[in-house]
């Protein structure tokens, strides 16, 4: 097969507006669903099947059973109970079913009438009169008998004013063209044996033959589904790297560290820098000293030390004369971080400034004053940093903390605001969320990526212990003992559904239950509902020791740091994810003391869950639970469910597929470095017409 596939693929290529009865406002209604191009529909797959190729016998329907049927109507009338009804019954002499319809016509009057011959399909229910079918699809047919359809009917996504049978036969054409189209495979030759060819599957996925079975289809996993899986993550992972490549080709400030801070920062911390933050910390200032982006990811398990790196790298971009913007994602956190970086860098006298929504009047003035002349020369905030009115003097690195929940849309926009003339600020971006290797490399393939795998020396493991829920009222004893000593505790309560309005009924239940059970413990409540001062109110009462036990929804989660907080309980553990837990639990085990961490659950526990927190239990190695995670194939829990805007998708789905990123990795870069010709047409079939990435 040749590799000269872009021409060749041209009448694919071509707009849906080619194809016979697609005029323009078919062709609008297309584009909502992402068809623009006559390609777009053979990857347009169904979101499900119905088998209509099989006539059941109607004395063996189960009520919820949708089903082809076929028979003589031994009876129609109109009936007047309640609501004017037409109805039909038919049998086939191994029982019989009803057929109402609310809406009727004379034509259909004529048509349904005693011993006529029909085929029926639609769900099966128990009705007034037995079984029954409301509205089903029928034809009238003649005495002899008609064979079924030979494949199973495949149901797609469709959008007002496009009917299933209308685009069916759209699609049917886009197969034509495609039949008639070489080398429509661009990967023929490097998948991995037994995955069929790219136009086997869409021709099988479109019309599976009768028999298939539909169970493995539903779940995405029929050898076709992953083929076509498989290839749309590898056209991700090149767009992504391609995006990588273009950034090699942008210009930005070369950072050295020309007055040498980084030797006297590091004489002066209490500690020494770990192997691991040594490594990440020489792989930033290698970037920063070259003339394109840094466009760098920084891995690290919660309290391995990443905020150090981050100060080293903006002392880089001090001592060559750029500031330096730190951005976090909430108002405390900037807080920390700020106290954190002055207490380290003020000695050496570089001028670090707090930026956020609560720094006001003269205070804010005189920092925007300072960023704009340049005297500030690290700047920590919230995203209050990108608003307008911060101006930067010459702002040449970006930090982004804790924010594993930026998509690659996001760092696009960042990279826009920092975006001075032809030159683009360096950016690194910091995550607490161990992401194994295979995903980085997928997801993040704009990235390159460092990771501090140890954490500093001396650190206890969290001591985790899994209890039944009846065993609360103990726990609550054991809080009190706890923090009558002096400690702190948290207590995070059940996730309820997803919802944020049950969510903040349950914690303020849990909230008051506590309170009323230990009289002498100041007992405070943050939850999701709250606004960010209310949060960051609480939240700093119980940083300074006012409350002795902080309940919270899971919003605990994003990087607190209370040392003498050594103990948590986490309710209805086994509703959460294992990287979920994993961060949570990395809130204790922060100090001198050791820390104990209990998960309560309530039985009984399914096979995963009792996985995952027996895994919670062994281990507290973030990048081994992740890959746990990963391998448990938990709800996405190890992009965290927020971020379903990571990447869009249309059959591989990150998280059930994890098992095909090695190949993945192997076949996108294969692509790159051998059969480049063939990247373009790859990237083009998975994303739409105007591509997120097109805009970089
Ligand atoms: P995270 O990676 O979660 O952001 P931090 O940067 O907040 O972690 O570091 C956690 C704690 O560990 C801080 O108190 C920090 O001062 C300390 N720390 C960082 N690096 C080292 C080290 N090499 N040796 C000892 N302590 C360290
Ligand atoms: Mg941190």
């Amino acid at each position: 097969m040749s590799d000269r596939t872009d021409s060749r693929s041209s009448a694919l290529a071509r707009p849906v507006g080619a194809l016979r009865g697609v005029g323009p406002r078919l062709a609008e209604r297309l584009s909502r669903l992402g068809v623009e191009r006559i390609a777009d529909l053979l990857c347009l797959l169904p979101l499900r099947y119905e088998d209509r190729t099989r006539i059941r016998p109607l004395g063996g329907l189960m009520p919820g059973e949708k089903v082809l049927i076929e028979g003589e109507l031994e009876l129609a009338e109109v009936a007047y109970r309640r609501r004017r009804s037409l109805l039909c019954r038919v049998a086939d002499g191994t029982g019989a079913i009803t057929l109402r319809f609310f809406h009727f016509n004379r034509v259909q009057q004529q048509q349904l009438v005693r011993g006529a011959h029909v085929r029926c399909f639609g769900e099966v229910r128990n009705g007034p009169t037995g079984l029954e079918m409301i509205h089903p699809e029928y034809r009238v047919i003649g005495a002899e008998p008609e064979p079924p359809g030979t494949a199973l009917t495949p149901i797609y996504p469709t959008t007002e004013g496009l009917h299933q049978q209308r685009l069916r036969r759209f699609i049917q054409q886009a197969m034509a063209v495609m039949e008639k189209t070489d080398s429509v495979d661009y990967l023929h030759d490097r998948l991995p044996e037994g995955y069929p060819e790219f136009a086997e599957s869409i021709r099988f996925l479109h019309g599976p033959p009768q028999g298939t079975d539909i169970e493995p289809l539903l779940a995405g996993a029929h050898p076709c589904q992953r083929r076509l899986a498989l290839e749309e993550l590898v056209a991700h992972r090149l767009s992504l790297q391609r995006l990588n490549l273009g950034r090699r080709r942008e210009h930005a400030v070369m950072l050295k560290d020309e007055r040498r801070l980084i030797a006297a920062f590091k004489s002066q911390l209490p500690f020494r820098l770990t192997r691991a933050q040594q490594a990440a910390l020489n792989e930033i200032l290698a970037d920063l000293a070259t003339a394109s982006p840094m466009h760098r990811l920084l891995q690290g398990d919660v309290g391995s030390g990443k905020t150090v790196v981050a100060a080293a790298s903006a002392l880089a971009a001090a001592s060559a004369g750029y500031q330096t913007a730190v951005m976090v994602p909430t108002e405390l956190l900037a807080e920390q971080q700020h106290k954190t970086i002055a207490g380290w860098l003020s000695p050496l006298e570089i001028q670090v400034r707090l930026l956020t929504g609560s720094v006001t009047g003269s205070t804010r003035k005189q920092v925007l004053e300072e960023t704009a002349s340049g005297h500030a020369q690290v700047v920590v905030g919230t995203h209050a940093l990108f608003q307008q009115s911060v101006r930067f003097a010459r702002l040449a690195l970006i930090i982004v903390d804790e924010q594993h929940r930026f998509g690659v849309n996001q760092r696009l926009e960042l990279k826009q605001k920092g975006r001075k003339g032809l030159l683009s600020p360096h950016q690194l971006v910091m995550t607490a969320t161990p992401i194994p290797r295979t995903l980085t490399m997928t997801a993040y393939a704009d990235l390159d990526c460092s990771i501090i795998d140890e954490l500093p020396p001396g650190r206890q493991p969290v001591g985790t212990a899994v209890m039944r829920q009846s065993r609360r009222a103990e726990l609550v004893q054991r809080v009190r003992a706890h923090c009558g000593g002096g400690r702190q505790a948290y207590w995070v309560c059940p996730l309820i559904e997803e919802s944020e309005n049950l969510d903040y009924q349950a914690a303020a239940e849990v909230g008051r239950e506590l309170s009323d059970a230990l009289p002498n413990l100041n007992v405070g409540l943050v939850h999701g509902k709250m606004s960010a001062s209310e949060k960051d109110r609480v939240m700093r009462e119980f940083n300074s020791g006012g409350l002795h036990v902080l309940v919270a929804t899971t919003v605990v989660e994003v990087g607190v740091d209370v040392p003498n907080a050594s103990l948590m309980v986490i309710e209805n553990a086994e509703r959460m994810g294992l990287s979920q837990l994993h961060q949570l639990r990395g809130r204790v085990g922060r100090g001198r003391d050791a820390s104990h961490c209990i998960l309560l659950y309530k039985p009984p526990l399914t096979d995963v869950a009792e996985a995952r927190l027996r895994v919670l239990r062994a281990t507290n190695d973030g990048f081994a639970i992740a890959q746990k995670d990963l391998e448990l194939r938990g709800p996405g829990e190890v992009l965290g469910t927020r971020q379903t805007g990571l990447m869009q998708l249309r059959v591989a789905d990150i998280v059930r597929d994890a098992d095909l990123l090695p190949d993945v990795i192997r076949i996108s870069d294969e692509l790159l470095t051998r059969f480049p010709q063939r990247v373009d047409p790859l990237i083009g079939r998975w994303t739409r017409g105007s591509s997120e990435y097109a805009k970089v």
